[in-house]
């Protein structure tokens, strides 16, 4: 819109900064001779034309409107008798009118620039925080914090969706109960509250989840949630995760919170792969494939470093190493295939019996070993011992065809600090338990120095 002005003093000034800042706005000209010379002036510095007299202004064709704030009788009979015909003639509380709406034009205009260079800046840095998180728990965490921050939302969770137990897990929680956050796996169910989230085309927003009769959930509610964002998130098609963001209160979300929500999640998801496969990288290389088991050179590692713990916190340590009774024989009799399958449900026992904090490994063909941390001798004896007796009573392929008519272990047990106090020589007293166990007859237990056999 193109603009002139007749007249103005310096009370005008910011009237003319503001009309000469608008975007759409175009100030054509003031008139030499009308109005304060200082104004006159600020118009100069500011780049905006000053016409010789008022007479030349008024030849202009250009002009849509003219502001007359020289509050002379004669100036408007002038300006009404020889305006070019399409421009209107405002004053100067109509101009003060439009600049006041400018103003708040410009400060929105202003305000939407600096949301959008903060959100900006923020995804920029959540890419840098979140390529630089070492594991998936830390990026779960970054992904929350960043989500929660963005949306100006009080809680939030990560569900992390686990493709070989095809359930969903929350892998990071914000601002929830203890509760809500040991929550265990939970399968996708058709019709169910994930499924349905995961089928929608993009985020689930529920201002009051009372209203909804999906999301209307005690468990939610006994949270104390009452609006949400659910935002599936899918790379290549396949599911990822889900990010909710929760507020305590009924709310409603605006767009801009969702379409920031949208852009962070495609981030997110690909961090999530990223580490998931990283993971799976690094347990590759500790895991033995036949057992999924750890395999020797973790074994090692870890023996290690429970030697170390043990011996900085003054704790025992003791090692159970077993090897399989006769297995060559088995093997030449029913094949290797079989003798597989033996070694894969004996690496299940020992998983299901010994503590979550002990360390299984396979740590040769048929020998495995066991890293019990704070067990003493006699508690790695007795855990040694049920590992045998589970083993013979368990129902192996073929079982018969074995001297003993079942599939049994000798084993050895060794223990720091009471036999010696380096890994290496721990590993070898173990060893010369088992010897022993082998020598007395087998299906036995040998507690290193062979004080101690139990004879199955
Ligand atoms: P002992 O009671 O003295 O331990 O007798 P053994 O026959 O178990 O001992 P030996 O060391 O002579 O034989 C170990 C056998 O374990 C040799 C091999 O056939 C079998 N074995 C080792 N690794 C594997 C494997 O990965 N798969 C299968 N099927 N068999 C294996
Ligand atoms: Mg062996
Ligand atoms: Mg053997």
């Amino acid at each position: 819109m193109n603009i002139a002005i007749i007249g103005g003093s310096k009370e005008e000034t910011s009237t003319l900064q503001t009309l000469a800042e608008a975007p759409s706005v175009k100030m054509l000209c003031l008139a030499e001779g009308i109005g304060d010379k200082e104004f006159i002036e600020l118009a100069k510095s500011l780049d905006i034309p000053v016409a010789r007299d008022l007479k030349s202004l008024l030849k202009r064709t250009d002009i849509d409107i003219i502001i007359d704030l020289s509050g002379l009788e004669d100036i408007a009979h002038e300006i009404i008798e020889n305006k070019p015909p399409r421009a209107e003639v405002i004053d100067r509380s109509t101009a003060h009118l439009i600049c006041r709406l400018l103003d708040s034009e410009s400060r929105a205009t202003y305000d939407l620039i600096d949301k959008l260079t903060r959100e900006h800046w923020s995804l920029y840095e959540i890419g840098i925080s979140l390529s630089s998180a070492k594991d998936l728990s830390e990026v779960s965490k970054t992904i929350v914090q960043h989500a929660i921050r963005l949306t100006n939302t009080p809680a939030g969770s990560l569900a992390v969706y686990d493709e070989k137990s095809g359930e969903m897990y929350f892998a990071a929680t914000l601002g929830f109960s203890p509760e809500m956050a040991a929550q265990h796996g939970w399968k996708l169910r058709p019709g169910g509250l994930t499924d349905y989230i995961l089928n929608q085309n993009g985020p689930v927003v529920i201002s009051n989840i009372e209203k909804h009769p999906k999301f209307n959930n005690p468990q939610l509610l006994k949270e104390g949630i009452r609006s949400l964002i659910a935002c599936p998130l899918f790379l290549d098609s396949k599911v990822v995760g889900i990010i909710y963001i929760d507020d305590f209160k009924v709310r409603e979300f605006n767009s801009r919170d969702i379409s920031i929500l949208c852009l962070f999640s495609a981030y997110a998801a690909i961090a999530i792969e990223k580490a998931k496969l990283l993971e799976d990288t690094k347990m590759l290389a500790i895991t033995d494939d036949l057992t999924k088991l750890y395999n020797h050179r973790y074994f090692n590692q870890q023996l290690e470093a429970e030697v170390s713990r043990a011996e900085r916190y003054k704790e025992p340590l003791s090692l159970i190493m077993l090897d399989i009774d006769h297995f060559k024989q088995y093997n030449d009799i029913n094949g290797h295939v079989k003798g597989n399958e033996v070694l894969r449900q004996l690496a299940n026992i020992l998983r299901h019996e010994c503590r979550a904090s002990d360390a299984i490994a396979r740590y040769g063909g048929e020998e495995f070993t066991v890293i019990c941390p704070k067990a003493g001798k006699l508690k790695a004896y007795q855990l040694a011992d049920r590992l045998r007796e589970k083993i013979e009573a368990h129902d192996f392929p073929d079982a018969h065809t074995q001297p003993l008519g079942r599939i049994t272990i000798s084993a050895g047990v060794a223990t720091y600090p009471e036999d010696t106090d380096d890994s290496l020589d721990l590993i070898e007293k173990a060893d010369t338990g088992l010897y022993i166990a082998k020598r007395r007859g087998r299906n036995r237990v040998c507690a290193y120095p062979g004080l101690k056999s139990n004879v199955g």
